[in-house]
């Protein structure tokens, strides 16, 4: 039996896209080998990272002058890559919101004057500040959030207006509702959430932004020379990258991520009704914050919480354990999360409550 997967990351990827790389896995578009042993010269993979960019620029409506790169190392290289890139007055203010935007914000201060200008750790990360109140500096290369918070189950409603780029990381959200690109210099996002399995990471960056990066920029970082050579400058996570079409493929044959949104927002709506509607179950993030990706939540004790997890395992609702950081439960339920399995998951939490409170 397959389990339903609230992994935070790596997580649940789509079953008939799962079924399409078994079948194909000997056989890739007719080769007569696997996606993972032909080269990333070889004709049928180079147009497979190209469908790959394309679908992302037609679903997220990706203008012409910014650039669609496949990239190694994780969202975590992308910390030090956005001010390698970018900083070039060694100026930039962080809004720090949770756990990777405050990573974000430690390794942009290793490059220069980085400042956190607002943060929400003063209640445990369960809201986003007032936009409008925050004091941006003049004279910045950027301004960085962290658009949807993995750990603590915040998301941004509206981004701020900034003079200086806007730069998001975009990990456990992208593709998961409408964004207009444009308000953004920079859009980064490791797969492994809602789009392949981890090894590949996408940046969506400005061309007039990206040209000259700082001396020390290691060439495998500069967005530029990926851009220049189309995400082939060296050898791509060819596997990744093939499962991030399959998915890309599949979310435009869905209806693209209007549709995909639509429903997330029904998956994240029953789970949150369920629990502002129990006395047993508490979500403490400020409900016009609250992520429709990760869901994280309590029972009144944590003897009650272990025991959660344990049984939800039994019934084959997997990886539910909150962050070390939090305690408690979180569901992910990324894209790739059927609403079935969002009701299993309620279902279980009413037996539990029943057998418990
Ligand atoms: C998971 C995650 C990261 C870290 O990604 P890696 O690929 O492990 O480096 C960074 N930012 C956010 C928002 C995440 O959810």
């Amino acid at each position: 039996m397959r389990a339903y997967n609230f992994s935070a990351g790596p997580s649940t990827l789509p079953l008939d896209v799962l079924e399409e790389a078994k079948r194909d896995l000997l056989d890739f578009s007719g080769t007569g080998m696997s996606v993972t042993e032909i080269s990333h010269r070889n004709k049928a993979f180079s147009a497979l990272v190209e469908e790959a960019e394309q679908l992302m620029r037609e679903l997220l409506h990706i203008p012409n002058n910014y650039a669609v790169i496949f990239v190694q190392g994780g969202a975590s290289t992308q910390f030090a890559a956005v001010p390698l890139n970018l900083m070039h007055n060694r100026k930039a203010d962080y809004l720090v919101t949770g756990n990777f935007a405050k990573k974000a914000y430690e390794e942009g201060k290793i490059y220069g004057d980085a400042v956190a200008v607002a943060s929400s750790a003063d209640q445990t990360y369960t809201y986003i500040p007032d936009l409008s109140a925050v004091p941006f500096r003049d004279g910045t290369d950027y301004v960085h959030i962290c658009s949807n918070n993995t750990i603590f189950g915040t998301r941004y409603v509206e981004f701020p207006d900034t003079k200086a780029p806007l730069v998001a990381d975009m990990s456990s959200e992208i593709l998961s509702r409408e964004i207009d690109v444009n308000r953004f210099g920079v859009i980064y996002a490791g797969a492994q959430k809602n789009l392949a399995p981890a090894g590949v990471t996408i940046v969506i960056a400005d061309r007039a932004l990206i040209q000259n990066p700082l001396p020390a920029c290691p060439t495998m970082l500069q967005w530029k020379v990926q851009d220049e050579n189309k995400s082939l400058y060296n050898t791509p996570p060819c596997f990744p990258i093939y499962i991030a079409t399959l998915v890309l493929r599949k979310l435009k044959a869905n209806g693209g991520i209007k549709a995909m949104n639509e429903i997330n927002e029904f998956k994240a709506g029953l789970l949150y009704d369920f629990i502002d509607n129990s006395s047993f179950y508490t979500n403490k993030v400020v409900k016009k914050y609250r992520s429709i990706m990760n869901v994280p939540f309590t029972t009144p004790n944590a003897e009650l919480d272990d025991a959660f997890i344990k049984g939800a395992a039994k019934e084959g609702l997997v990886s539910l354990k909150g962050h070390r950081l939090v305690g408690g439960m979180r569901a992910s339920i990324y894209n790739a999360m059927p609403v079935e399995g969002v009701k299993s998951l309620i279902d279980y939490m009413k037996k539990f409550e029943r057998e418990n409170a």
